[in-house]
């Protein structure tokens, strides 16, 4: 991967090379995307297979584009000789920056921050793409929590425009402006928003989730209320969605929020969501949740 010299501007450090942490569905589809609008990416994983199933996407995503006529096979291969994928922290002290997209678990993530700060340059700016963690909770493990602050991606990348770029309490106004410009860089819509479980959207959506929840231990039939849901204008309805973000993903957030919100999120009853989680019922990642998918 070649990095052009360092350049800042007045919004903040330009991003020459970015590291994606995690090449699971959200990993793998920022690398697609900071690599197809032109910033490379180095994409680190601990499982080779995961690596694979990452460039594996970025790859069938190209191969659309080219289909339709949108880039040709030069491009193509421009985009794809943008990332890197790999298993160790080779190229990590080059960086300008990195999105943190592994587990939705605190103490995982905490883990993973400290070793990656350790890798990177004293001016790499650090942001983590989790979808309920506090990020001023996440900056404890930082020995620079100034350059850290979240980079929040929806799923999937390639197709949602917005990125929540969340301020922590030790945020800096380069780490936030430098993480807006690389969302803009990557065609995306980002927004600021200010740090709690859930930010913005998932303040709104795991409510609804949860509202879903309840409908289902009345007894409600899970394809009836995605259709009515559907219906009512939504692309999909909420087991639907929940096959897509990853029924682990979402169990994890699902806690994140009843303990930050305890008095609206918390629920003494089982929910179909904690039997799917028990039975690895992981969603479309694993062909099977509320739905089995061929
Ligand atoms: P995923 O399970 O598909 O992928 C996680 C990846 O992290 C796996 O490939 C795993 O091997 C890797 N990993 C685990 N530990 C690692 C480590 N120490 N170093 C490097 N890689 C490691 O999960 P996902 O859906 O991509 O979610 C990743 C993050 O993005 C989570 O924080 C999640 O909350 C957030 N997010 C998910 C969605 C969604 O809809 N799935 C949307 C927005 C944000």
């Amino acid at each position: 991967l070649k990095k052009k010299a360092k350049g800042a501007t007045k919004a903040g450090n330009k991003v020459e090379l970015a590291a994606v942490l995690g090449a699971g569905i959200m990993g793998g589809g920022i690398a697609y995307q900071s690599a197809s609008k032109g910033t490379p990416i180095v994409m680190k994983d601990i499982k080779t297979e995961q690596l694979e199933l990452g460039l594996n996407e970025a790859n069938k995503l190209l191969a659309k584009l080219v289909e339709r006529g949108k880039i040709d096979a030069v491009k193509m291969g421009k985009a794809l000789a943008n990332i890197r994928a790999t298993l160790n922290y080779g190229d990590f002290n080059d960086v300008d920056i990195v999105v943190e997209a592994v587990v939705e678990n605190p103490n995982v993530k905490h883990a993973v921050l400290a070793e990656v700060e350790d890798q990177v340059g004293e001016d790499a700016i650090i942001t983590s793409n989790t979808s309920t963690i506090s990020i001023s909770y996440l900056a404890q493990a930082l020995k620079r929590p100034e350059n850290f602050c979240g980079m929040h991606f929806f799923n999937p990348v390639h197709k949602m425009p917005l990125v929540e770029v969340i301020r922590g309490e030790k945020s800096s106004d380069l780490a936030v402006a430098t993480t807006v410009a690389y969302a803009a860089a990557m065609g995306k819509t980002p927004i600021v928003v200010n740090d709690c479980p859930g930010f913005l959207v998932n303040r709104i959506l795991f409510p609804y989730f949860a509202g879903f929840q309840a409908l289902m231990n009345e007894g409600a039939d899970f394809r009836q209320v995605d259709k009515v849901m559907e219906g009512f204008g939504w692309p999909m309805g909420p087991a639907y969605l929940l096959d897509v973000v990853g029924i682990d993903t979402a169990h994890h957030a699902q806690a994140v929020m009843a303990e930050g919100f305890p008095d609206r999120m918390k629920s003494e009853q089982r929910t179909s969501l904690d039997v799917m989680y028990e039975e690895t019922r992981y969603g479309q990642k694993n062909d099977k949740g509320y739905y089995v998918y061929e």
